[in-house]
């Protein structure tokens, strides 16, 4: 059997000869060409169908079977023309990756003769099997049946996959009885409900704004190795993360990868997945090399957050099929490596107006600044009430190993709002007291007005440390893991933005109708938030102990771990909050609580196998292998006539060694042992804790023997590439 990895280590450099050259396009040639964009509509549509589907995206109406049937067949005409030749309903279940079932547009008809079909029925609704999804045991077992429903909003596109090329709608997909199963549905809910709420809390300033979108630009960052030294490591392959290695002796400590020149190989196949995102309309903008070795990022120009959220799903498939073309494989895993930084995906989130106002952004004029401070202190107060429901929107068993680690933000949430609005909120509270006069609010305007600068995005103080940031115009969720569906914590953010939004239109009203003039009664209510929410503002450094302990003190949860965070769907508030605004009903909540702990289990139980299995299979092995030599070498010593003393370092090591593999198996057996006594529990919750707090640390014991072994063992013994190698050959 050929050692993989140096088989692996010669193909690199053949591999990096093979980088073609990339014929220069003009980007603005490619943008959106296989999507079914506006101006596609219109050339394919007729005039009535055009308008019903702008209408339908604009205001959430529903398309009529006639008008479906239309639009169908000018998006099969234009995909034909495109050279298409089959279509699917693609969707987002909640596996975390995307799912498509093809059909061909090929048909017969009753005389036997071929015919390309599509209809609007097809374009509207599909069933796959719903059984095949997680579900949380929301599916009768009798009715196994799932239904796709089209998602007008998103525009449908065409993915070109080696010479073919397929039609993809973009689609919700509930069960036979009409539970959502998927990331989009309850996403597009709540930007429904945000939309309403916002739009009555705008009304207060201005009667012309008659839609509110919020706006996502995700930052996506992500490692690139070379595919042969991949395909080597069984545990990245299989749970996407390496679970044994020893930190090279060359890490990140230089920091001279930050920034710095993206390598050729990488630069090709860059260039490669962002042609191919342009095609399909996803509007990158940024690339730049991140702070650990291998590590880079790419973000594109903000979106509505749905068609970002698709962008995102869609950018990720497309990066790990474009990375076999090069030979490289892509890691969206949050944590692939230990000792250097993980990935995130920091959402950068908004509201805009449909007059083109960015609610978040401060303004030109007093006015406009008394509703930039509005919407800016309901985040704040948002986030305080509901910060539970915020760290459980990113909990995931990869989110766990980057949380908390010393280089992402904690797992405590937190808002940092820079110094200037600090000021300006300390002011409020100080001056807006019980007997606010309307001169009062006057002078107040004026001051805060002098104390936001417009272009507060310049003047920020940045502070990276913190899970959730003001930047100037927009707030950055920071501890979305990089290979999350943003849909989830979009949801969770815009759900609990519209609930605050709500409560403060009821407060505002209520002192409104009491005789107060608007913009004192506004000005009550922002004070009110300001003080309640104080709590959850901090500037200083998230990544520290001391704000750990200050957190606590100030009761700030602090959930470590999954298991823990997804509590929270059990509490009244949450249930009241989702049940309320029609987010879920309490079986999809507790569907979604189920499947998120299943998959927690699902995910560690495979860690913990392939830990097992490399141990027994591949580590043990090599180091006994070494240590038959070892042994060799002190026989043949003692047969030259050699004293003891001699040998003495050699007979050390194979003592090491054999203390090395005796710990590792006993480790192993145990940690068997208590996957047994985890599965047989019934309760998903209770055997997600056991995973997690019994489990789960056996993973660091068991590595820490095996990266010792592999610092002692011949380099030309072990089988497993090594970290300086996943990291720096490229
Ligand atoms: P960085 O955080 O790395 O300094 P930027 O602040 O320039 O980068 O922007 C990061 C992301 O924020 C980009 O994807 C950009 O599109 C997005 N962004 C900018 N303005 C908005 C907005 N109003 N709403 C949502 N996202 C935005
Ligand atoms: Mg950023």
């Amino acid at each position: 059997m050929p050692n993989l990895r140096f088989s692996a280590i010669k193909t690199i450099n053949e591999s990096a000869q093979n980088i073609s050259s990339y014929d220069n396009k003009k980007i603005t040639s490619l943008f959106g060409v296989n999507v079914f964009s506006g101006k596609v509509q219109r050339e394919y549509l007729t005039d009535e169908a055009y308008k019903s589907l702008v209408n339908s995206v604009k205001s959430g109406t529903k398309i009529d079977r006639k008008m479906a049937d239309q639009i169908a067949s000018g998006m099969k005409a234009w995909a034909m023309d495109r050279g298409v030749t089959h279509y699917t309903h693609w969707f987002q279940p909640l596996t975390g990756a995307t799912a498509e079932k093809h059909d061909s547009f090929f048909t017969l008809k009753s005389d036997g003769s071929a015919l390309e079909l599509f209809d609007g029925d097809a374009l509207t609704q599909q069933e796959p099997d719903a059984s095949s999804f997680p579900n949380g045991g929301i599916r009768a077992t009798f009715e196994a049946r799932g239904y796709t429903a089209w998602d007008p909003t998103s525009p449908a596109f065409i993915i070109e996959q080696a010479d073919g090329k397929t039609l993809c709608i973009p689609t919700v997909f509930i069960s036979y009885s009409g539970e959502s199963l998927d990331t989009k549905t309850p996403l597009l809910r709540a930007l429904d409900l945000l939309n309403k709420a916002a739009l009555d809390v705008c009304h207060y300033f201005d009667k012309n704004v008659t839609k509110v979108t919020p706006t996502l630009g995700w930052e996506q960052e992500y490692f690139v190795i070379d595919e042969a030294l991949a395909n080597a490591r069984p545990d990245l392959l299989a749970t996407g993360r390496t679970l044994y290695g020893h930190s090279p002796a060359k890490g990140q400590q230089l920091e001279d990868h930050y920034f710095g020149a993206i390598p050729d190989r990488v630069f090709a196949y860059m260039q490669d997945f962002e042609q191919e995102s342009y095609k399909l309309g996803i509007p990158l903008r940024t690339r730049h090399n991140e702070v650990a070795p291998s590590q880079f990022e790419c973000a594109p120009i903000f979106e509505e957050v749905n068609i970002a959220v698709d962008h995102n799903s869609l950018l990720m498939d497309v990066m790990q099929k474009v990375a076999k073309r090069h030979k490289l494989k892509v890691l969206l895993h949050e944590k692939p490596f230990a000792g250097v930084n993980g990935s995130g995906k920091h959402n950068n989130w908004s509201l805009a107006t449909d007059t083109g106002i960015n609610l978040l952004a401060p303004g030109k004029t007093p006015r406009t600044n008394l509703m930039f401070l509005t919407f800016f202190v309901n985040v704040l107060k948002a986030v305080h009430t509901h910060a539970d429901l915020l760290r459980a929107s990113i909990a995931s068993s990869t989110n766990d190993f980057r949380l908390g680690a010393n280089e992402a933000p904690p797992a405590i949430i937190s808002v940092f709002v820079g110094n200037y609005l600090n000021k300006v909120l300390d002011e409020i509270e100080e001056r807006v007291t019980g007997k606010f006069t309307e001169q009062d609010e006057v002078m107040l305007k004026m001051d805060i007005h002098k104390n936001i600068p417009e272009l507060l995005m310049d003047n920020t103080d940045r502070n990276r440390t913190s899970p959730f940031a003001f930047t100037g115009n927009k707030f950055e969720f920071r501890a979305v893991g990089s290979s999350a569906n943003c849909a989830w914590p979009m949801t969770i953010l815009n759900t609990i933005m519209a609930d605050t939004l709500i409560a403060f239109k009821k407060e505002v009203d209520a002192l409104i109708e009491k005789g107060e003039k608007k913009e004192l009664a506004l000005m009550q209510i922002i004070r009110k938030y300001i003080t309640e929410s104080k709590n959850i503002r901090f500037e200083g450094d998230n990544y520290s102990d001391a704000w750990a302990k200050e957190a606590e003190k100030r009761g700030l949860n602090n959930f470590k771990d999954t298991p823990s965070a997804l509590n929270v769907f059990h509490t009244e508030s949450a249930k009241r909050l989702f049940q309320e605004h029609k987010i879920f009903t309490e079986v999809e909540l507790e569907a979604r609580h189920e499947i998120m702990l299943e998959e927690y289990v699902k995910k560690v139980q495979i860690e913990a196998r392939l830990m097992g299995y490399l141990a027994s299979n591949t580590i043990l092995p090599s180091a006994i292998k070494y240590q038959n030599l070892l042994i060799e070498n002190v026989k043949g010593l003692k047969e030259i006539g050699l004293k003891k003393e001699t040998m003495q370092s050699q007979i050390e090591i194979i003592e090491k060694i054999s203390e090395h593999i005796n710990q590792i198996s006993t480790l192993v057996e145990n940690m068997i042992l208590a996957r047994k006594k985890a599965n047989a529990v019934d309760s998903m919750h209770s055997r997600a804790t056991m995973y997690c707090n019994e489990i789960k640390p056996f993973f660091d014991t068991i590595r820490y023997h095996a990266d010792k072994l592999e610092l002692i063992v011949d380099d030309s013994i072990w089988t497993l590439p090594k970290y300086r190698e996943m990291l720096f050959l490229r």
